[in-house]
């Protein structure tokens, strides 16, 4: 990934991804009015931050993108499987639906989600012209959401998975991400001994690799090429919200991506 800074919000974008085809990015905590567990870039609306700093912030994210805000199309992020498909934006007085997926054709709609250590998961088809992006968190990379929502776009939309470009964006590494016996449990009954290649055995517990999980789950489709941000939330941060680190006190910080090249947008 390569870092930008522009007016006090830094963002992280794949080196992977064509910027003459497609506009995406990572905010980082930097830049925003939030203040405390919040500060600064905080883009959750539902963890307890002021209603005016949040829409403030969004304000600023989809200024720095060159987007209007009303371009946005965003769910209610539940940690399932469920993928939509998307021709047009959320307009601000109508609810999220709940998913985990979500893809677009248009040009003027700017896909938007939120985290903090779950992963992020970018995708590209420069052929057809689509941009997703999904989240996985344990619950997400258990069920393979990266595996539904690839086979679910090729089905709606032609894709050839070689051509797609996957971004695996900051989220918790396996060095930080301790799971209980529980959980390590539920991923060897569902993947059986595929498992034991994600879950680290250590003197204090177990550990779940999700980055490379989810790689794992994505490749089984055929896709090629996937850029990984090797950017571990928990131990940065002066820049990214983590949950777990943090012990659930903190904000989400927000991946965008829009087929709309950065500077073009009308
Ligand atoms: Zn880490």
């Amino acid at each position: 990934m390569y870092r930008q800074e522009k007016e006090g919000l830094v963002t992280y974008h794949f080196e992977s991804f064509d910027k003459s085809l497609v506009n995406h990015a990572f905010y980082t905590r930097k830049g925003g009015v939030s203040e405390g567990h919040f500060s600064e870039l905080n883009l959750g609306g539902t963890n307890g931050d002021k209603p005016e700093h949040v829409r403030e912030n969004h304000l600023r994210l989809f200024e720095n993108f060159g987007m209007p805000f009303d371009s946005r199309f965003d769910v209610w992020q539940v940690h399932g499987d469920t993928i939509h498909f998307t021709d047009s934006p959320r307009p601000e007085t109508q609810k999220h639906q709940p998913g985990d997926g979500i893809f677009t054709q248009n040009p003027d709609v700017t896909l938007i989600m939120r985290f903090a250590d779950c992963v992020p998961i970018m995708i590209h088809d420069p052929v057809k012209k689509v941009v997703g992006l999904l989240h996985a968190g344990w619950q997400g990379t258990l069920i393979e959401v990266g595996l539904v929502a690839v086979e679910a776009a090729l089905k709606e939309y032609g894709s050839d998975p070689a051509t797609l470009r996957v971004g695996i964006g900051p989220s918790i590494c396996s060095h930080c991400y301790q799971i209980g016996p529980e959980v390590r449990a539920r991923f060897f009954k569902r993947w059986g001994d595929e498992a034991a290649k994600f879950v680290n055995e250590t003197p204090d517990g177990y550990y779940l690799d999700l980055w490379a999980a989810n790689e794992w789950s994505l490749r089984k489709v055929g896709i090629q090429h996937i850029e990984q941000s090797h950017i571990c939330t928990a131990e940065n941060l002066h820049e990214w919200y983590s949950y777990r680190k943090e012990k659930g006190l903190t904000g989400r910080f927000a991946a965008a991506i829009s087929l709309t090249p950065k500077g073009e947008h009308g």
